[in-house]
């Protein structure tokens, strides 16, 4: 069956541009996952703890006949090997992948929870998801991207990223 999955992506640490490239490709080359739209690289200012670099994030639309389970384990080793090739130690995050929405599906287990829990608190995931769907719905919160965009109480900046040559 085909589901509107979308991904949420993030790297704050070295090469964060192609930190996000490798895991879209890595992504892209699994043979049940189909890439079906990418958004632009929006650059966000760090949560939290505020000696970090910036963050940078998109998400991308797919197709797959994974189930959220498979899925989910195939992202964990897709950061696992993405990332390693920067350093062996895991002190930081390279990269951090998401499911943001897997279909219409709400779904809750041990280690995954579907739609993710923080969509409506996170504008670094919503501009970006307002830009590729802004018509999807939320299937628990049944607001549409573009009204969640409007509402939601993140006033952090999440600006658009120039690649740099
Ligand atoms: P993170 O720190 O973002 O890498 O997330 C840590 C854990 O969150 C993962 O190992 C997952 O088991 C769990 N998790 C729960 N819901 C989700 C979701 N929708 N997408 C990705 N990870 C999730």
């Amino acid at each position: 069956m085909k589901e509107n999955v979308f991904l949420g992506l993030g790297s704050n640490v070295g090469n964060r541009a192609a930190y996000l490239k490798k895991s879209a490709d890595a992504i892209a080359g699994h043979k049940g996952i189909k890439l079906i739209k990418i958004s632009s690289i929006y650059e966000t200012e760090p949560w939290g703890i505020r000696d970090q670099e910036s963050f940078l994030n998109n998400v991308l639309k797919i197709e797959t006949d994974l189930t959220p389970s498979e899925l989910l384990k195939f992202l964990k080793a897709t950061e696992q090997s993405v990332g390693r090739t920067k350093r062996g130690k895991w002190l930081e995050r390279e990269i951090d992948i998401d499911i943001l929405f897997f279909g219409d599906l709400v779904y809750q287990s041990e280690n995954l929870t579907v739609p993710h829990k923080e969509i409506q608190n996170r504008k670094f995931v919503l501009v970006p998801m307002n830009e590729i769907a802004p018509e999807f719905m939320h299937p628990v919160m049944m607001k549409t991207m573009k009204k969640m965009l409007t509402d939601t109480r993140d006033k952090s900046k999440v600006k658009p990223y120039k690649q740099r040559k």
